[in-house]
């Protein structure tokens, strides 16, 4: 009979019952290990909701373990003991158990996983089979492309999982896409379901008072949390989702709208990356609404590309491309990032918005990301590892593997294209067409070059006057460089003019 004690860690966003590593556990001689680490806790300073919900769901999962028999040590951050890193607690934890075998699902952060690997253990690593790719499944689609292109990995995944296709292999309703359908304003009268809450339960109060004492000086509010940590919980908002949001997702998925942070989001993405939804079920899911019409299938599959094509594409390039991918800086960016994006504390609504409900939710909505923090940290020409931190720090699904090619990547366009194929630029028309923000702006959308005039216009033309060296010959956007070059020489002089002034604002600390 086999005798061999085995060790699994689980690290914090591995809560799945389902985990590689946890296959094949002997409740009889295995241990489980789950640790809170300084270390994760504020190599950037987490949003104070982020850290909370990451230690609840640990020690949730910790209880919903032991019940199952299963034995489990679990060390907390203000454990005396504590060595404050992950390699530390396993080399500490090796020496106290001295088990025969140490076993570990692949992490979701490359420094972390590179210090487990240097960190003098035999660890026995598993595939995280939470993703429908491996990273090996994608470095060999990925194999001789020069670039890659995510619509074309996405219809490698359709096939693969099978998701809305006909008999024949063919996509259901004849494209692979309906993207072009997505891109809805939310019109008057239109309103999102108001967000589900969860309460906090006795365990959540005691991880919420550690938190409120340890990290005091991170940003962000502590009050307004009420995200589900349990696996249960964690249905409950997907079956919300799935009753009042998910048949608008597809209309209302790029629209903005003031103090709904939400819309018609799922507001799961948290919940997944940290274990407690499961990848398929939510495929499934959609995929049965789909089938029985309680659902159009632009929501479906706008729904099912966000999840099977974008999340494991970014993924894919994460593990492909790192660690040199965190140093892309195409555009040689090196300004510091605004204070005001740590308070909000800026005239321009939408920026006010985006951040404001970031700092209060740990949330913003992709198209928020994208196109508004994300859009200004482009034109503005922000140090890429500036934002990248940001991003990291401020939401509670950010974790390196999707956070950094998002922002690198698709936002800051700064690892040249490789991707997505351009930068996602826009000036403030677009802002105006997708939102009611600007109609309770200080600035003039209308306006370009005038004291109270957009700041995204004039940044826009700036940031492709400056870069034309680099952006021109780029097919997708050389149209815009036809009514650049259409302009009339002041006009441009005065565009430059204006983009120069509000940067040089930036560069003395000032917000605008
Ligand atoms: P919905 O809009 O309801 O979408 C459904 C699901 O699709 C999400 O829950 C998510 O799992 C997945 N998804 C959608 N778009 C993406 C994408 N581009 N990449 C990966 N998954 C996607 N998502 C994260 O999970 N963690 C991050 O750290 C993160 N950082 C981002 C940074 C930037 C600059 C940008 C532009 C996007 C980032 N995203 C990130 C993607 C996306 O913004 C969030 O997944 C989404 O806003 C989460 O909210 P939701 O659950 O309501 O999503
Ligand atoms: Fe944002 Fe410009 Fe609109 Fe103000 S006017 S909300 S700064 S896009």
């Amino acid at each position: 009979m086999n005798k061999t004690h085995r060790l699994c860690l689980v690290l914090g966003d591995q809560l799945s019952f389902e985990l590689a590593s946890l296959k094949q556990l002997d409740s009889e001689r295995d241990t489980v290990l789950l640790v809170e680490v300084m270390e994760e806790a504020s190599h950037v300073p987490h949003h104070p909701q982020k850290i909370t919900l990451i230690f609840s769901a640990m020690r949730h999962f910790a209880k919903a373990l032991q019940q199952r028999g299963i034995r489990v040590q679990y060390v907390t951050l203000d454990d005396p003991q504590n060595s404050g890193s992950v390699p530390g607690e396993l080399r500490r934890w090796q020496s106290l158990l001295q088990p025969d075998e140490l076993h570990l699902t692949e992490c979701g952060d490359w420094r972390l996983e590179q210090s487990l690997k240097d960190c003098g253990l035999a660890i026995q690593w598993h595939t995280d089979t939470r993703f429908y790719c491996t990273r090996l499944e994608f470095a060999s689609w990925a194999e001789g492309k020069k670039q890659l292109r995510m619509e074309f990995f996405y219809r490698e995944m359709r096939r693969k999982s099978g998701l809305l296709l006909n008999g024949d292999g063919s996509p259901v309703g004849g494209a692979w896409n309906f993207d072009a359908e997505n891109r809805k304003a939310l019109p008057k009268g239109v309103r999102a379901p108001s967000p589900i809450r969860f309460s906090a339960d006795a365990i959540t109060l005691d991880v919420l008072a550690l938190v409120a004492k340890n990290f005091s000086s991170h940003y962000g509010a502590l009050d307004t949390f009420d995200y589900p940590v349990t696996h249960a919980d964690a249905q409950a908002l997907w079956d919300y989702f799935l009753d009042w949001g998910l048949a608008a997702f597809g209309d209302y998925q790029d629209a903005m709208a003031s103090d709904e942070p939400f819309l018609f989001h799922a507001r799961i993405s948290a919940a997944l990356n940290i274990g407690l939804l499961d990848l398929r079920q939510l495929c499934s899911d959609v995929e049965d609404a789909y089938w029985s019409h309680r659902i159009p299938l632009n929501a479906a599959e706008g729904f099912i590309r966000q999840l099977i094509g974008w999340r494991e594409y970014v993924r894919g390039v994460y593990w492909l491309k790192m660690p040199d991918y965190a140093g892309g800086n195409l555009f040689g960016n090196s300004r510091p990032l605004p204070p005001f994006y740590w308070t909000g504390d800026t005239k321009m609504n939408c920026m006010g918005q985006a951040i404001g409900q970031s700092l209060k939710h740990a949330y913003a909505h992709h198209i928020q990301r994208l196109m508004v923090t994300g859009n200004f940290a482009l034109l503005a020409g922000i140090a890429p590892s500036q934002i990248c931190d940001w991003y990291l720090a401020i939401y509670m699904d950010a974790f390196d593997w999707v956070e950094l090619p998002n922002t690198l990547g698709m936002v800051m366009h700064a690892d040249g294209g490789y991707l997505g194929s351009k930068p996602y630029c826009a000036s403030g028309q677009y802002i105006k067409r997708m939102s009611d923000y600007c109609r309770n702006c200080a600035y003039k959308v209308t306006e370009s070059t005038t004291d109270d005039a957009c700041p995204f216009n004039s940044l826009y033309w700036h940031f492709l006057m400056r870069h034309g060296d680099l952006l021109r010959s780029n097919q997708r956007i050389g149209m815009v460089y036809k009514n650049l070059d259409r302009m009339t020489e002041p006009k441009q002089q005065a565009l430059w003019e204006r983009g120069q002034k509000l940067l040089a604002k930036l560069d003395a600390g000032e917000s605008f």
